[in-house]
């Protein structure tokens, strides 16, 4: 199982991946004392543990390990964290590749204004474009109306 992560340390983000969340947050915590030099780890020192948090931001069973760097830096490029120093992976992968092999495999949420999925990561920004303010708006006038 890989989990694509995100650990909020204070105000700043880092993103990584891992085959077990518990044991790499048991090792971030362990090495922030011996790697203070890469930037993640200084940060979590200034900080503290106590100020970290970890949040989950993808769960699979079927990624491989490229796959799920690939995915990774994808979420590093969407949510340009301010604590990853190294790209995931080396190359750009295509257009056709993250189609094939990362897209897909986003989670989905339907969105009912567009009467279709999509993934969830672009759902969330669609909530704040004003097509979907709109349409929330249209629906909270047929509310008030009394419709249905
Ligand atoms: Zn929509």
């Amino acid at each position: 199982m890989i989990t694509i992560y995100c650990l909020k340390v204070g105000q700043s983000r880092y993103i990584g991946s891992t085959k077990n969340l518990y044991n790499r947050m048991a090792l971030h915590k362990s090495q922030c004392s011996n790697f203070t030099k890469r930037k993640v780890y200084k940060k979590i020192k200034e900080e503290g543990w106590a100020k970290v948090e970890c949040q989950p931001l993808f769960i699979s069973n079927n990624l491989d390990f490229t796959q799920a760097l690939q995915l990774e830096q994808l979420y590093i490029n969407q949510m340009k964290p301010d604590l990853n120093e190294r790209r995931a992976i080396r190359e750009e992968a295509t257009k056709k590749e993250y189609k094939a092999n990362v897209y897909k495999r986003l989670p989905k949420h339907y969105c009912e204004c567009c009467n279709k999925y999509i993934s969830k990561y672009n759902y969330q920004q669609h909530l704040l474009t004003k097509k979907y303010q709109k349409w929330r708006k249209e629906q909270d006038t047929h509310a008030q109306d009394g419709y249905p």
